[in-house]
């Protein structure tokens, strides 16, 4: 029987995107958002980095739930900004930010700055919290730069305008399976599997 493992996330992309990974790296658990437990009230992010903010989201979904849980916080820190919109990149235009706006808020932003001036990074922290009380954080970052005009139609968020380094296409051109490959997320993820097999040991298929 596969591992539980509660995901401190009501975003579907990154349900359906962490699942993928999980999968393909070989690992039997069953990822559940948070959505399968409508009563957890939201977790609020007032942490001041990335990790800071994963832990927070995998700490209080486990003491919730009762079960393992893996939180992740991501966003993208561009140069030109002094790494903002950072932490505050899903609620870049406001509170209740939405993709779009975030993302015409930020091209709007960036709308005099020279192409060489255009460097990005994508971050992402993700931490594992089990209900014996272990805690592990590890970081994956993608380094890149942004274009001024939006291409493509695959990922999310600020990925129509990110070039990442030694490629000429965005992350909204990419394949599922490309993205992963090289995304903070992908990164974090595979680095977080030998962790998920330490803790939850019967995660791994023999
Ligand atoms: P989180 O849900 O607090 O981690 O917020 C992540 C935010 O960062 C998202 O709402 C997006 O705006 C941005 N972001 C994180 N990862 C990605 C990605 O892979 N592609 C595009 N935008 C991303």
């Amino acid at each position: 029987m596969s591992v539980q493992l509660v995901l401190a996330s009501r975003n579907t992309h990154k349900i359906v995107e962490m699942r993928r990974i999980l999968t393909e790296l070989g690992l039997d658990i069953e990822l559940v958002g948070t959505n399968e437990f409508p009563d957890l009230p939201d977790v609020d992010e007032t942490g001041s980095s990335f990790a800071a903010n994963a832990l927070l989201k995998a700490r209080e979904v486990c003491a919730y739930t009762g079960l393992p849980a893996i939180g992740d916080d991501s966003g993208l820190s561009v140069d030109a900004l002094n790494g903002m919109p950072g932490i505050y990149s899903a609620r870049w235009a406001g509170t209740h930010g939405k993709d779009e706006e975030n993302l015409k808020l930020l091209i709007a932003q960036l709308d005099h700055v020279p192409a060489h001036r255009r460097g990005a990074a994508f971050h992402c922290a993700v931490a594992v919290v089990t209900p014996e009380g272990d805690e592990r954080i590890v970081e994956g970052i993608v380094e890149g730069s942004l274009i001024a005009t939006p291409r493509g139609s695959n990922g999310f968020g600020y990925d129509p305008i990110f070039v990442p380094s030694g490629y000429d296409i965005t992350t909204a051109e990419m394949s599922d399976e490309a993205k992963d490959a090289i995304s903070h997320r992908g990164r974090a993820l595979r680095a977080i599997a030998p962790v998920l097999l330490e803790l939850l040991p019967t995660a791994g298929r023999a």
